[in-house]
């Protein structure tokens, strides 16, 4: 049986809806993302399993309770917002320890669960100090610790990382995941960066306009995003428009003037004739020689990432992005004549109609 279930959830104010009809399974140890454009919803859902939204509509069951209804502090859950909320004349100790004090936990077990909660965040060496004597990512850790402290069902985390430079950001995602695993406790996380919710999640949920528009594991998103609007906003993609010609011997993709036949086994069985959107992801790109390759380009600009070399094309069919390992090579150059290759199966192609969020 599922751990966590949303059933049609909704939330209106007034006449807008901020969430629609949401529905999500999510099983006990799941760390979950909820991911998408600002303003999609993903507070507001956070907020209703929180308790501290009303949802207008719909069903909240934790562990077989139904607590659709049930004030905040009763349902245990465990909560960090963007800002921390940290009480500023409390010491570290005393703000980790302040939901077992009220949960009225007998001192010796509340010091002992205090100490191993900060030693879980690597903080038992400032138990003393006050927040404003804490850096932005120790007081982050001082929040995860006084959440995880009472042991909670689930972990609800709200942008928690967003306050930090990029280079602790990266760290305290890793370190995030590792404690997740540690303790196992269910985690649902609110984003709004991609390559966050790529990495530490186990399923990423991405919601558009009140709604998810698909649930998938972080590969599995990447590789098969349900929509144009996914290709782009989860990882870098080309977006082209072609037309579809399936027959009982084969499928040909019409790109501008490019034919292309297709692996039938590449193509959902489900997508018919006609105006099809393509998405095909810089990486999977190959550059040839200018002679060679399934097209031939120019090398508009070049872009240095480190690790990777992001160059623009134009080619018959549009501009491209196209992404190489930087190996320590001289890069190409501006102008340069190019032919460009790629596995037709790596191109996942959709109707032209589910364009609607396309980016
Ligand atoms: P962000 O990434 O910017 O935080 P979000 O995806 O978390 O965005 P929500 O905060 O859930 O988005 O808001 C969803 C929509 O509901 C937004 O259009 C927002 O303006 C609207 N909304 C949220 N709270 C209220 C409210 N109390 N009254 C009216 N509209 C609201």
């Amino acid at each position: 049986m599922s751990f966590l279930k949303l059933e049609n959830i909704g939330k209106r104010y007034g006449v807008f809806t901020a969430v629609d009809s949401l529905n999500l399974t999510i099983e006990q140890g799941e760390f979950i993302s909820l991911l998408g454009p600002s303003g999609c919803g993903k507070t507001t859902t956070l907020q209703m399993i929180a308790g501290l939204t009303d949802p207008s509509i719909g069903q909240i069951v934790l562990d077989g309770r139904d607590i659709t209804h049930t004030r905040p502090n009763h349902r245990g859950l465990g909560i960090v917002f963007q800002s921390y909320a940290l009480f500023p004349h409390m010491t570290v100790a005393a703000n980790v320890s302040f939901g077992l004090e009220m949960r009225k936990v007998p001192q010796p077990e509340r010091d002992k669960r205090v100490q191993h909660a900060l030693s879980l965040v690597h903080l038992d060496h400032l138990a003393h100090r006050y927040p404003r004597e804490l850096s932005g990512g120790q007081r982050q850790r001082v929040a995860l610790a006084r959440a995880l402290v009472i042991e909670p069902p689930v972990l609800l985390l709200d942008e928690p990382l967003s306050n930090l430079d990029a280079k602790l950001r990266e760290e305290m995602q890793f370190e995030l995941r590792q404690i997740q695993r540690k303790v196992g406790t269910t985690t649902i996380m609110v984003t709004h960066d991609q390559a966050e919710a790529l990495s530490i999640s186990d399923r990423v949920v991405v919601m558009e306009a009140g709604r998810i528009t698909q649930v998938d594991a972080p590969f599995r998103m990447y590789e098969h995003p349900s929509t144009p609007f996914i290709s782009t906003f989860v990882g870098k993609a080309n977006v082209l428009q072609g037309q579809l010609s399936r027959s009982s011997s084969g499928a040909t993709l019409a790109l501008g003037d490019l034919r292309l036949v297709l692996p039938q086994h590449s193509i959902d069985p489900n997508l018919g004739n006609g105006a099809v959107q393509v998405t095909l992801r810089p990486e999977k790109l190959e550059l040839t020689a200018a002679d060679q390759g399934i097209l031939s380009g120019r090398i508009l600009e070049q872009f240095f990432l480190g690790s990777q070399w992001l160059y623009r094309l134009e080619s018959v069919v549009g501009e491209l992005i196209i992404t190489r390992p930087n190996k320590g090579e001289a890069p190409l150059r501006e102008g340069d004549q190019v032919g460009i290759s790629w596995p037709l199966e790596m191109m996942r192609l959709m109707p032209a109609a589910a364009a609607g969020g396309a980016a």
